[in-house]
Formats: C-alpha cells, sequence, structure tokens
C-alpha cells in the first residue's frame, strides 16, 4: 500500500516522515517497459536511483509544504544525462530519466552521474499560482562534499541542500528496488524566537537549552542513520519505528493513505504537447510531416503516445493560441 506517514517527537523539536511507494511505484516501472516507443527498462542501479529519488521528492515535498511542483533534477556527465523526479503538493508523482551508453550493475551515483566531476542535483519549487514571468525558484547543490570528495548516496546530496538551501539539519534514508521505493527523514524543526544577545542570564538559559536541543536531535538523527535498506525495504512502519525508537516518545498523526496517499501521476496532455510542437515552429513540424507522415511524440513520465496527423499539425499553427495554464513544465 503506498503511504506516507508523518510523525513528532513528543516534547523535541525533531519530526519525522516515512514514505513507502509500492502500487505506484511498480506502476511506474510497468509504464516504462510498455512504452510503446520501444523504450527500454532502465537498468537496475537507475531504477533504484529513480526510486530514491521519487520517495525523496514526496519526503521534500511534504516537508517544505510548498503549494507547487517540487522538482528533483539530477543532471549529469557519465551515462546518466538527466534524471527528474516531480511531486505535486497532492503527493502525486513521476520520475523518468535519460541514459546514453551502459550503465554498470553495479554502478553508484558517481559512476552514473558525476564521472567527470560536473554532476549535480537541481531542485526546483515551481508555484501553481506562479505569476507571469515570475521564474520558479532554484537551488543547486554539487555532488561532492565540502572536501570534494564525491557523494555516493543520494540521500548524502539531499541533505546538504536541506541544510544550504532551507537551513534545515535533515536526515534521509532512501532505498529502492523494483518492489519498493521508501524513505525516511528526521528533520530538526526551526526553533521559533530568537536568543536575547544582551547576555542575559536568560540568553544563557536559552543557550543551555539549545545544546540540550541539539543533543536530541544527534541521538535521534543517529538512531535514523541505523536503518538498514534492507529495513527500510521490508519492514511495515509499525514494525520499523517501534524498531528505530523504541525508546523515544513517538506521536503519530493520521497517515496518507488511499485517497491521500502519494500516487503516481502524469500531468502530460495532448495540449502541452501541441504547445511543445507550435514552438518548434511551422517548417519543423511541416519537414516532419513530409519524412514521416505525421507527428508522434511520447511522454517519457508515462508512455502515454500523442498522435498527429498533418490536419491536426496544421490546426496547431492555425488554431488561437491559448494561453498556458500554470503548472509544472513537461519536460
Ligand atoms: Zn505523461
Amino acid at each position: 500500500m503506498d503511504q506516507l506517514h508523518k510523525f513528532l517527537f513528543e516534547g523535541l523539536p525533531v519530526r519525522g516522515m516515512l514514505v513507502r511507494l509500492d502500487a505506484s511505484w511498480r506502476d511506474l516501472l510497468q509504464r516504462r517497459r510498455s512504452a510503446s516507443d520501444g523504450g527500454h527498462a532502465f537498468a537496475a542501479p537507475v531504477r533504484a536511483l529513480l526510486g530514491e529519488m521519487a520517495a525523496a521528492s514526496v519526503l521534500m515535498q511534504a516537508s517544505l509544504k510548498f503549494n507547487g511542483a517540487l522538482i528533483l533534477q539530477m543532471q549529469g556527465d557519465g551515462p546518466v544525462k538527466l534524471a527528474v523526479a516531480e511531486t505535486l503538493p497532492d503527493l502525486s508523482f513521476r520520475a523518468t530519466a535519460k541514459v546514453v551508453g551502459e550503465v554498470r550493475a553495479d554502478a553508484q551515483l558517481e559512476a552514473m552521474l558525476n564521472l567527470h566531476g560536473q554532476g549535480r542535483c537541481a531542485i526546483t519549487l515551481d508555484p501553481l499560482d506562479r505569476l507571469p514571468g515570475q521564474q520558479p525558484y532554484q537551488g543547486v547543490v554539487p555532488l561532492h562534499g565540502d572536501r570534494r570528495e564525491p557523494l555516493q548516496q543520494l540521500s548524502e546530496v539531499l541533505e546538504h541542500y536541506m541544510l544550504q538551501s532551507e537551513q534545515l539539519d535533515t536526515v534521509m534514508v532512501l532505498a529502492a528496488d523494483d518492489q519498493v521505493a521508501a524513505g525516511l527523514l528526521i528533520q530538526r524543526l526551526p526553533v521559533t524566537g530568537e536568543n536575547n544577545l544582551a547576555g542575559s542570564r536568560e540568553a544563557n538559559q536559552n543557550n543551555e537549552d539549545e545544546i540540550g536541543l541539539n543533543e536530541h536531535y544527534n541521538r535521534i538523527a543517529i538512531l535514523a542513520r541505523s536503518l538498514k535498506r534492507e529495513e527500510l525495504l521490508t519492514l511495515d512502519v509499525d514494525t520499523l519505528l517501534r524498531r528505530l525508537f523504541w525508546e523515544e516518545q513517538v506521536l503519530r498523526f493520521e497517515p496518507f493513505a488511499g485517497d491521500t496517499a502519494p500516487r503516481f501521476a502524469c500531468s502530460c496532455s495532448r495540449e502541452r504537447v501541441s504547445r511543445m510542437i507550435r514552438s518548434l515552429g511551422v517548417e519543423e513540424a511541416d519537414s516532419i510531416i513530409a519524412e514521416r507522415g505525421s507527428i508522434e511524440v511520447g511522454c517519457d513520465f508515462c508512455g502515454q503516445q500523442y498522435h498527429f496527423d498533418p490536419v491536426d499539425a496544421a490546426q496547431i499553427f492555425t488554431a488561437p493560441q491559448v494561453q498556458p495554464p500554470v503548472g509544472p513544465v513537461v519536460h
């Protein structure tokens, strides 16, 4: 069952989330396999990367509560040129990748995306109510650590992003296979109110409080990091939380399951594809028609095929232009 769980640690400024994508994740993989454009299944490490990215994008969307699309993009200089996962505020997600060349069965992040040290991770927040001319917000982090050491885990890259761009101390554990894509997120809640800078007793007290709260966060972070990928993939939520945090007071919220669960959904449409063809220009469209008799466009995310015969194509350029609806861009 696809599900997202949110929880708090009683009395501590620490929150957690656990996502488990199963039917929706298998749906996504199945569509990729059966895409009629001859789309081949991704190599296992790419499937695992996409699963982790899907789980992470759901966790980050739920954590940032952003009213728009959260788009996680890995831009690589190895065989994986681009990997994308996008989650909307209703927790619907989609993901795809562009791979050129072979990905070895044991490839990690570096071998897939960062062969020459140029790989990067971009997180875009694209508001649903974006005003004309307004740019989406984008943060970019490299795929190496502070000492230029290449990172091998997506979770490390995203923890870096959350700290740098959102000022949020975060622990993420991610794992995916062909059945399940799952993730655990632990986050220190931002402290509200400012310390008194006058050096009063109150300020000292606040500092001591803060050190104490740090210790709590650090303890919970260490527990979270002890979670093994195998456990994350196979244990049910109750067992997992009990095993990890059995000494902590965990307060759980009503899970996002059933109608509110994360789910696979694609926002592609014939209208959007029409706009894309229009942006190619009439000459380019005509030359495709002359060569192939029609224009065929397949969605990389869901495998949907869009067919435009010469009459459809002509209409794209003669019909009055409709204003594009706001929302995430189809890549
Ligand atoms: Zn689609």
